[in-house]
């Protein structure tokens, strides 16, 4: 089966694209989404959080603070990498069982920091990457959060540069058009991995 890893900056229009490929019937795997299950109440990582971080507070509804545990890590290399420790194993484990059970031609999995992290090279047929200039990145992250355009700078500053995400793709959709010009690219490209991974199958 073709495997496409999508990724793309803050803002860049990853969940824009993966809703796109999943109005179109391709099954699409979002390791936010897994991330954001596995730490839910019950969650399967969520005990291994606060035993390695005691001080992180949960809501009233048993959810993890998910914005205080952020602000642990962000400016603190080695508490990220205790979470990324608990986080990754668990995350990747979930991709696998996930790709186990899906049948069709191709695959979508969502992997904002795929540049940044790796760990998906070996399941990965295609990068592709969603891009468009930092400016913009600014304007439609400010316009859909609260975040000021100090803290969506901070967001950006720590991921990798725009030139490395792109020297990382085989695919780029450029999204600096309308939603209509993304969707029309999209449909390109459906049609391109459609051809690919039937190419694939037995
Ligand atoms: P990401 O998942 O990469 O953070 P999103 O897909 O959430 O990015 O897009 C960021 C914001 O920009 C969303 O509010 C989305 O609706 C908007 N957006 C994405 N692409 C376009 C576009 N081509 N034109 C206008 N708004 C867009």
């Amino acid at each position: 089966m073709l495997v496409i890893g999508l990724t793309g900056g803050i803002g860049s229009g990853k969940s824009t694209v993966s809703d796109l490929f999943a109005e179109k019937g391709v099954p699409v795997i979002d390791t936010d989404l897994i991330a954001r299950q596995l730490t839910a109440p019950g969650g399967e990582a969520l005990a291994a959080i606060r035993n390695a971080f005691t001080d992180v507070v949960l809501h009233a509804d048993g959810t993890l603070d998910r914005a205080q545990l952020r602000g642990m890590v962000f400016n603190d290399a080695s508490a990220r990498g205790q979470l990324e420790a608990i986080l990754h194993p668990r995350i990747r484990l979930e991709v696998e069982r996930l790709l186990a059970r899906v049948q069709s031609p191709y695959v979508v999995i969502v992997i904002p920091l795929l540049v940044e992290n790796g760990g998906y090279g070996d399941l990965l047929s295609r990068v592709l990457v969603v891009d468009c200039p930092e400016t913009l990145q600014m304007e439609r992250v400010m316009a859909r959060s609260r975040l000021t355009r100090e803290e969506v700078a901070a967001v950006m500053a720590a991921q990798t540069s725009r030139a490395l995400r792109l020297s990382a793709a085989d695919d780029v959709l450029v999204n600096t058009g309308t939603q209509d010009v993304l969707q029309a690219e999209a449909e390109r490209l459906h049609q391109r991995y459609l051809k690919l991974g039937m190419a694939l199958m037995p």
